[in-house]
């Protein structure tokens, strides 16, 4: 069969509005958030259903056809640009809600819906789903699962597969696995649907998901407090989980360097504190019942008397509240206007933090002297989004040339303390080498073996992850 034929059959197989040739319509999926990947495509594909999906990958797969799931674009590793003019399957036409059940307390929905809208909807049904990060308004729940996204919750709810009951995956094959169950305990052999959860599109196509909601919370205090090191930030941590009986949803670290871009580059930003500090946590602490303000005001009243907080700020309003979020959540904006910036995506575990930042610093400084560290993120589950910004009046192009040497120092100093490479991003094609340093042979072996038993073809999103 000709190329031509092939094209033919998939874009019968994705239906009359299900395709585009259109080099203006495409161009937006070539090219993520940093523009660190630029890709090529000519064909993109628009499903709107399975049945549409599962004829698109068995044409693929019957004649060896690469193909790269793309949901809202946000990744930041790669892992939907179609680097080698792969064909472009976005699922974003797939967005219905199937079913809301509140009794049950699970949602089902395709893969392409909006993270905000799964918010918004579990919020309209009366219950509340957890899962929430900066790119929500783009991001769709099939790239969540596929990158396990993490996001400011982790610490309470978990990561994206701990929020998943059951999903429907198209195989590279064409066959349906119909996993979408939600039943909470189901001892049944393997639990397929993980193999699917993180895999960035490598091992089948998600097609929707059943997910758990939780209780709306009812009470929720956000604060944000200038503490003078991070061993005061963990501290602080443990005391506010031990009083508030671990009812802290998100725990976010920043230094002052992070405050300072933001102040100097977002519009409507103050800086929430009188005295500059050179770190700060913003927390949240949520209840589904228990009044929670007496309780953080008191452990926050006592790490004060003990030299734990120097200074701290409660949201009085929900107005309040969510301009110290706009802080956490413009660093990265901000830090682009800072010039060019190195960054990793990093977990270690919570206690080794500090060792992290000291040791990562330093390993840094002898290569870029000068380069500015701005660490931040998720300090409650280990996750820190390691970043550099180029040395002051320092050159972009140049300073990026480093970019391999400085993420090798950091990751062995990672890989040293008993962490991962990449907390919520993924491999993408980013990290695709990176990887195989540090994951023992063994484990390595097995992801591929896992590869070739599901796409024996490798059409879904080759040299992508754990590339074959
Ligand atoms: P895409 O970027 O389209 O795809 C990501 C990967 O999933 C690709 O490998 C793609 O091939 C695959 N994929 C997509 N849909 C499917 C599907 N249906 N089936 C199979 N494979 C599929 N991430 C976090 O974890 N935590 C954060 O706090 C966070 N903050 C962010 C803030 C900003 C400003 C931005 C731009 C990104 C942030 N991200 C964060 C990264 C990103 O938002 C997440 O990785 C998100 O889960 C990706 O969803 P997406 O729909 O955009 O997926």
């Amino acid at each position: 069969m000709t190329y031509a034929n092939v094209i033919t059959r998939l874009k019968e197989a994705a239906g009359p509005n299900g395709w585009s040739e259109d080099a203006g319509e495409i161009a937006p999926h070539l090219v993520e958030w940093r523009s660190k990947y630029q890709g090529h495509s000519t064909l993109l594909l628009k499903p709107q259903t399975t049945a549409q999906v599962s004829a698109i990958l068995a044409i693929c797969n019957q004649t060896g056809n690469a193909i790269v799931p793309q949901g809202g674009n946000t990744g930041l590793v790669g892992g939907q640009i179609p680097l080698n003019g792969e064909i472009l399957l976005s699922l974003g036409r797939m967005n219905k809600i199937r079913n809301v059940d509140a009794e049950g307390a699970s949602i089902i929905v395709e893969a392409g819906v909006v993270l905000a809208n799964v918010q918004h909807a579990a919020d309209e049904a009366g219950k509340y789903f957890p899962l929430s990060l900066a790119a929500e308004g783009s991001a769709t729940i099939g790239g969540n699962l596929s990158t396990n996204a993490g996001g400011v919750n982790v610490l309470r709810y978990g990561p994206a597969r701990d929020l998943v009951l059951g999903l429907e995956v198209v195989l590279a094959d064409g066959r349906v696995l119909d996993l979408l169950r939600t039943l909470r305990k189901d001892n049944t052999g393997y639990d397929l649907k993980q193999l699917f959860i993180g895999a960035e599109g490598t091992l089948g196509v998600i097609t929707a998901a059943a997910l758990k909601l939780f209780p709306k919370p009812k009470s929720r205090v956000t604060a944000f407090a200038a503490v003078p090191s991070p061993e005061a930030a963990i501290a602080l941590l443990n005391r506010m989980q031990d009083e508030t009986g671990g009812q802290v949803s998100a725990f976010e670290l920043i230094p002052r360097v992070g405050l300072e871009f933001v102040l100097k580059h977002i519009p409507q930003t103050s800086d929430p504190l009188a005295a500059p500090s050179p770190w700060y946590v913003l927390m949240e602490a949520t209840s589904a019942a228990l009044p929670l303000n007496d309780i953080a005001e008191s452990v926050i009243a006592h790490a004060m008397d003990t030299g734990l907080v120097a200074d701290a700020v409660f949201a009085a309003s929900e107005a309040q509240a969510a301009s110290l979020w706009r802080v956490r959540e413009s660093l990265s904006e901000a830090q682009k206007h800072e010039g060019a910036s190195i960054k990793h995506d990093v977990s270690v575990p919570v206690r080794a933090i500090p060792e992290l930042l000291k040791n990562g610093i330093a390993a840094v400084e002898k290569i870029v002297p000068g380069a500015r560290p701005v660490p931040f993120g998720h300090i409650g589950d280990g996750n820190i989004h390691f970043n550099f910004s180029v040395p002051a009046g320092g050159d972009n192009d140049v300073f990026l040339t480093k970019w391999n040497e400085v993420s090798r120092a950091v990751h062995n100093i990672v890989h040293s303390l008993g962490g991962s490479i990449s907390a919520e991003h993924g491999l993408g094609v980013m990290k695709r080498d990176e990887i195989v340093r540090y994951k023992s042979p063994a484990e390595i072996e097995l992801m591929r073996t896992l590869k070739r038993t599901l796409d024996p073809n490798n059409i879904l999103n080759p040299g992508k992850g754990v590339a074959i």
